[in-house]
């Protein structure tokens, strides 16, 4: 049911999209991806469709094909037991690069003393709830005073919160904050010098249109409501007023989710604000569920996490995190599709149950296939339910449970249900709507029934 004012999301049909450049290995045809163009989006079905494989690019959403495609993507979030600050631990690396950022920021001094202030405080605060509630089991009865004193919360503001007056001052001053995912000068010239630097694209291709394309451009109306901070931000990190990193994050109801990533040559490379931020974003996520997650669960949601891919280990080192399974649509531990990956020679693998392949099927070869066609041409509607890919319902499925004849469209600038289209161009005795229908088939099968039944499909 639509409602005047409420956010709407708005589709429209891209189609499958086969043999492009896969950017995990240097295959120049061994991507495989469904797409769709998001008009508008609310983050409620987005969550609802990065649950499902999904991902965004600006405005694009494509859900990649992990049978056909060279380099399976799985997408990768972290486990709901990783929030609970009594129970995640950043290993040894992680949280040495969050030390050495605040030693930097705060100078050595100033560092020693503030470390030593803020444990003693936050122990304080630890010892008086736990003599408030006596009944209460200790969550770490292991633990001894002064050992393992890392937490998360203080760790990561420690070289932002303002320090309590008989401490010496900072050596730089330190800001990371949230802000409007517009484009500025000085965003897109550390966005040009990133892109040369790592990823070696030649400077004449780099513009700001691509920039604002690629990491402002979102498909999502509302930014604030009722305290909580909704859709895509930048967090921009500033050493002494300068931008040295900027990260770009979809918050949703269920998860922060990490976009991308930029930082400069100088402070981001010498003190892995790669690292630096993921903490920064896990602790976002626990700071989301006190301003009013859904479900106290914010989860840390990192793209995609590819087998044997160097560039995407990182990602599974903020364990535990779990893994969408591609068919049954459920979560499951990094290691054991870790395990079956390495059985499978890093060959697409479901862990569903309901069936597993450890030798891939062949990618559907059609006519144009053979004649050699053009990496990257979508193919015609109709063709998704011919590719076998996994995560799509079915068409007998789909038929079965939704009547497509009340799916909501746009045509004309007007939203209506497909029923009536039908039914008009029976009279006018036109053809097309059988296309029409396919259409809107692949893109309910794509996004899933639940979500499919709440959006517009624009025609
Ligand atoms: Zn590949």
């Amino acid at each position: 049911m639509l409602l005047e004012g409420e956010p709407i999301t708005v589709l429209s049909h891209v189609g499958y999209n086969k043999k492009s450049r896969c950017g995990y290995c240097s295959n120049p045809s061994g991507s495989y991806t469904f797409g769709l163009w998001a008009h508008s989006l609310t983050v409620e079905h987005y969550q609802k469709m990065i649950d499902r494989g999904w991902r965004r690019s600006g405005k694009y959403l494509y859900k990649p094909d992990l049978r056909a495609s060279c380099c399976p993507q799985y997408t990768i979030r972290s486990d709901s037991d990783r929030l609970d600050p009594t129970k995640f631990k950043p290993n040894k690396d992680q949280r040495r690069a969050l030390n050495k950022f605040n030693r930097f920021i705060l100078g050595d001094e100033t560092y020693d003393a503030a470390l030593k202030h803020l444990t003693r405080k936050e122990a304080e605060v630890k010892s008086k709830t736990a003599k408030e509630q006596p009944s209460q089991p200790n969550p770490s009865p292991k633990s001894k005073p002064g050992k393992d004193t890392f937490s998360l919360p203080l760790h990561t503001s420690l070289s932002t919160n303002p320090l309590p007056s008989p401490l010496p001052q900072p050596a730089h001053t330190f800001t990371c904050t949230l802000s409007p995912p517009t484009s500025t000068p000085e965003k897109f010239s550390l966005y040009k010098a990133y892109q040369i630097r790592v990823h070696n694209d030649p400077a004449s291709k780099i513009t700001e249109d691509g920039f604002n394309r690629f990491l402002c451009d979102n498909p999502f109306e509302v930014q604030k409501e009722g305290g909580r901070r909704w859709g895509t931000w930048h967090q921009e990190y500033r050493v002494d007023g300068r931008l040295v990193a900027l990260a770009v994050l979809d918050l949703l109801p269920r998860g922060v989710s990490s976009v991308y990533l930029i930082y400069d040559n100088d402070i981001g490379e010498r003190f892995a604000l790669g690292r630096v931020s993921a903490l920064r974003e896990i602790a976002l996520c626990e700071q989301l569920v006190k301003e009013g997650g859904e479900g106290g669960e914010v989860r840390y949601y990192m793209g995609f996490w590819i087998w044997g891919c160097e560039k995407m280990r990182y990602k599974g080192e903020y364990a535990p995190s779990e893994v969408l399974d591609p068919e049954g649509m459920g979560w499951v531990e990094l290691k054991a599709l870790e395990n079956a990956l390495e059985q499978s020679g890093g060959k697409y693998v479901s862990l569903s149950g309901e069936e597993t392949y450890s030798t891939p099927s062949e990618p559907p070869t059609t006519q144009e296939d053979e004649e050699g066609e053009e990496e990257g041409t979508d193919s015609p509607p109709g063709t998704l339910f011919a590719t076998n890919m996994p995560g799509i319902t079915s068409l007998p499925s789909l038929r079965a449970s939704h009547d497509i004849d009340e799916q909501l469209i746009l045509v004309n600038g007007m939203v209506a249900d497909f029923g009536w289209l039908r039914a008009k161009a029976r009279r006018l005795g036109k053809s097309g709507v059988e296309g029409m229908r396919m259409v809107l088939e692949e893109v309910l099968a794509g996004v899933g029934v639940e979500v499919g039944k709440e959006v517009v499909v624009a025609l």
